[in-house]
């Protein structure tokens, strides 16, 4: 069953990641809990990012992100451009970089899409990940956007996150398996490509 309450408006605020206490402020923006059954999940991932490079913005009441009736089709849409519409003011001007982190289900996982616009980054993603030998073993594919969205958010998210010249977007999609070693694996995934992602922040000169 799909319900459609409106989302909340209240304020939403970006906080450190956990694990390591900030020296420095992070340069990338990772938002959690978009879709509310990945909530948990990103919370999991948000708990384990390293605080210097990555804060973590976390939607308390997201939007549904099973796939609406054709009905419901026009005010899915509606709630998703709002929401996003929300976050574009806690990344411009704060942050290099917004990572959306969403998860969907697959028993040959943990596997992994990225999402990214900006053919530059997504060539830079695209050699570190080739390169880590960690990531041998795992299927990571990057994914134009602009082209005909794949990630079951993109159709719906304004062009105004995903192609801005203030700050990157890159979603990533974790597809898990059911069980806890997978979950488990799954998260770690996760948290090793947002720190792939920062990295390549790391060292660019701020231009906020
Ligand atoms: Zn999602």
């Amino acid at each position: 069953m799909t319900r459609t309450k409106p989302v909340a408006t209240t304020t939403f605020k970006a906080e450190p990641g956990k694990a390591t206490k900030s020296v420095t402020a992070p340069r990338v923006l990772l938002v959690i809990g978009i879709h509310r059954e990945e909530l948990a999940f990103g919370k999991a991932v948000g708990a384990m990012v390293n605080a210097e490079d990555v804060a973590v913005l976390t939607i308390p009441e997201g939007i549904s992100g099973r796939h609406p009736r054709a009905d419901q089709l026009f005010q899915y849409e509606r709630l998703h451009q709002r929401l996003y519409t929300q976050l574009l003011s806690h990344v411009e001007g704060h942050y290099m970089a917004l990572i959306d982190l969403h998860s969907g289900e697959d028993q040959n996982g943990p596997k992994a899409d990225l999402f990214c616009a900006d053919k530059s980054l997504r060539e830079q993603l695209e050699q570190r990940i080739r390169e880590d030998a960690s990531l041998l073993d795992r299927r990571v594919r990057l994914i134009p956007l602009g082209a005909p969205g794949l990630l079951h958010a993109v159709t719906v998210i304004p062009e105004a996150i995903w192609n801005n010249s203030d700050f990157r977007y890159i979603g990533v999609e974790i597809y898990l398996p059911e069980t806890k070693a997978g979950r488990i694996a799954s998260c770690h995934l996760a948290n090793y490509l947002i720190g792939i992602v920062a990295d390549c922040f790391r060292d660019e000169p701020v231009q906020l």
